[in-house]
């Protein structure tokens, strides 16, 4: 389903290069539950923006489905919306906007129309227990609530692909297991899942563990 040839991303910063992901052969099947492994700095964002299609390599290919990825910025926000649901590192919840907004949001993007955007976080707020938070704004909830209104804007666009970045750093162990046993959840509806992670615990769960240092995989 995911297929990277020998991809690499470039930075240019301040006269330096930094090789964020260098050269790197991956491939994912859509029932895998995955674990990205490295230490701070190794290229786990980058390489989870690159298969998000946030960011096109600077070599390499990226297939999806045996379909090449890139194009214009229309073309892949429409990959990513088609596709692609994300966690990332610091949930991202808009605090000016209530929960109801920040799970649709992804439908936004989509132009869907408002009754059926409405029929649609009714349906998985109350999946994910935060039905009666809807018109809360994020400083109201809880983390763990944070947590699923995350989750549930992830997953409100039916994604093939789920890409959580660190989603249970600054978690306690029950909100850690509760996050684990919702993906995988989803991974067993059939959702491809890849986590970037630190922690030992939820690489224990996936099924595959990628270990990556100074943006190589071996
Ligand atoms: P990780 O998520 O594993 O901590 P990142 O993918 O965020 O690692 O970063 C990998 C390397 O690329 C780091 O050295 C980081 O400083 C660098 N990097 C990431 N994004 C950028 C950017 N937009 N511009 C310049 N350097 C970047
Ligand atoms: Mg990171």
């Amino acid at each position: 389903m995911i297929e990277l040839n020998d991809v690499s991303k470039l930075f240019r910063y301040k006269g330096n290069v930094i090789k964020a992901v260098d050269k790197v052969n991956l491939s994912v099947d859509r029932n895998e539950m995955v674990a990205i492994m490295g230490p701070s700095g190794s290229g786990k964002t980058t390489l989870l923006n690159i298969i998000g299609g946030i960011y096109s390599p600077t070599k390499g290919e990226y297939f999806f489905n045996n379909n090449l990825v890139s194009g214009s910025e229309t073309e892949m926000a429409q990959f990513r919306n088609r596709n692609i649901g994300f966690i990332l590192q610091n949930l991202a919840l808009i605090k000016r906007k209530d929960i109801m907004y920040n799970i649709s949001l992804p439908l936004i993007y989509a132009r869907m129309n408002k009754e059926v955007i409405r029929k649609k976080v009714t349906d998985i707020s109350k999946y994910l227990g935060i039905y009666d938070k809807l018109d809360m704004y994020p400083h109201m909830l809880s983390g763990g609530e944070c947590q699923r209104a995350a989750i549930a804007r992830a997953i409100i666009n039916n994604p093939k692909v789920i890409l959580a970045d660190e989603p249970t750093s600054s978690l306690d162990s029950d909100m850690k297991s509760e996050i684990m046993s919702l993906l995988t959840d989803l991974n067993k509806k059939g959702i491809t899942i890849i986590i970037a992670t630190h922690d030992e615990y939820v690489s224990n769960i996936c099924n595959r563990i990628i270990r990556i240092n100074k943006g190589v995989i071996r």
